[in-house]
């Protein structure tokens, strides 16, 4: 399974398995030199909201859980709280009120509070095994699944009274079962349904494959690629790993969409002239790869005669994911959950939301927030940091094949 590589079209997109592939080493090289840069390094996150579903104890005391934040007084001063509620906060905002806070509701996700919340250098935080599992994760997994059930909104957990979902039927809560009711791949009626369930489920397989692709090897304390790992939660499911494709190519038609105004952003901020350098660098690279290859027809999507409450479902629906993200009980998991989901969402504003009006720089200067081109990039350095280690786990799989 773990040789069968993915060929011909990307389901849903205009783009195939091996161009995605032949840009990839070279797309993964430039976001991994822009991640590095001050500008996407720093990340302004809450990580200790209660989980608005359920009653969570974060239980991982595992050591690898933890991360380490920066002090503000290390953050260029342009980006610090008192800063950043004069700029980013936008006069019109559309805040929701949930029991404890606040959040800034942004279409596809809820953004923290610019005011709220620690910076963290995500460099010196990388996503790969914790040892969270158990009940606790499985829970986020499901009430992640559940929220695919579109047209039955009763279903989805904001719709549930507050930290009730332990009432809810267990069909709901075992996620083979919920995924047999719910796979959407069979359902050939709703093209939406079945892009929330490719997103959902590409995301849970690059999250497997960061965290088989650095496992700690208890005995000599390294952290070490495991095969067997990869091939029993990834690459035996064919469908996951094309999902991890799939996201790429979405990311990738957010970015080349973006592109006018990612080149007009202003990155300055703290750089120092070397730094500042390899950001625009990069970052021009990775929106030429992204124009040629993020090939996702946006259009074909929510234009039916219910398009818009299918939109506004859709829209609840990946809100609800990025709550679900104060749920997962450890602390460097959540911290890449809501990067991801965060980076995931604004791509789908791009692509759901906005008209080429929107996207220039010049009439829309405050398009996205800071957090979301921050989140955007890193989530699709994630996704090609995962393509990047499925060549590797192929070329593990053609060794061991040799050995035997
Ligand atoms: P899980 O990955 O928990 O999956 C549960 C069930 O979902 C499986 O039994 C299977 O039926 C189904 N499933 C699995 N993959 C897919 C897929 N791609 N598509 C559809 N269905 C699927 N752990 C870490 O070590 N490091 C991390 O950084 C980390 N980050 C996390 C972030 C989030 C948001 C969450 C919810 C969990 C995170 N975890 C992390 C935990 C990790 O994802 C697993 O839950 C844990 O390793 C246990 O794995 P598992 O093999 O029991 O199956």
């Amino acid at each position: 399974s773990c040789q069968q590589k993915p060929t011909g079209p990307i389901e849903m997109t205009m783009c195939d398995y091996e161009t995605v592939e032949s840009v990839n080493e070279e797309l993964y090289e430039q976001l991994h030199a822009l991640v590095r840069t001050p500008f996407f390094k720093y990340f302004r996150v809450d990580l200790y909201r209660d989980c608005p579903f359920w009653d969570e104890n974060i239980l991982c005391v595992n050591e690898d859980c933890r991360i380490v934040t920066v002090d503000e007084n290390e953050i260029p001063v342009n980006w610090r709280a008192e800063s950043l509620s004069k700029l980013e906060q936008p006069q019109d905002e559309n805040l929701s009120e949930f029991p404890g806070c606040y959040q800034r509701n942004s279409d596809f996700c809820y953004l923290d509070d610019v005011t709220e919340g620690d910076y963290v250098d995500l460099s010196l935080n990388p996503e790969r095994f914790t040892g969270y599992n158990g009940p606790s994760s499985r829970r986020v997994w499901e009430a992640i699944y559940q929220e695919n059930c579109f047209g039955q909104s009763e279903l989805s957990l904001m719709n549930q009274p507050y930290k009730a979902a332990a009432s809810l039927p267990d069909t709901l809560l075992d996620p083979l079962r919920a995924q047999s009711n719910i796979d959407p791949v069979e359902d050939q009626q709703c093209v939406e349904k079945r892009v929330y369930y490719k997103i959902i489920s590409g995301l849970h397989a690059s999250i497997s494959t960061h965290i088989c692709y650095e496992m700690l090897n208890k005995t000599t304390g390294e952290w070490v690629p495991d095969l067997q790992c990869f091939v029993s939660r990834v690459a035996s499911h064919p469908e996951r790993l094309q999902y991890i494709y799939f996201n790429t190519v979405l990311l990738l038609r957010a970015v080349a969409r973006l592109g006018s105004y990612l080149s007009a952003y202003d990155y300055c901020a703290s750089a120092t002239h070397d730094e500042h350098t390899i950001t625009i660098d990069a970052m021009r690279k990775v929106i030429d790869i992204a124009t040629a290859t993020g090939k996702f027809d946006e259009t074909v999507l929510f234009r039916g005669s219910n398009a818009d409450v299918l939109k506004q479902e859709f829209k609840e629906h990946f809100r609800n994911v990025t709550r679900i993200m104060d749920c997962v009980g450890c602390d460097k998991c959540r911290l890449w959950g809501k990067v991801q989901t965060t980076g995931v969402a604004t791509a789908l504003k791009v692509l759901f939301e906005m008209d080429e009006k929107a996207l220039d720089p010049k009439s829309n200067v405050h398009l996205l927030s800071r957090g979301e081109v921050v989140a955007l990039m890193n989530a699709l350095h994630r996704f090609t940091e995962s393509l990047h280690a499925v060549e590797l786990f192929r070329m593990m799989w053609r060794e061991a094949s040799e050995d035997e």
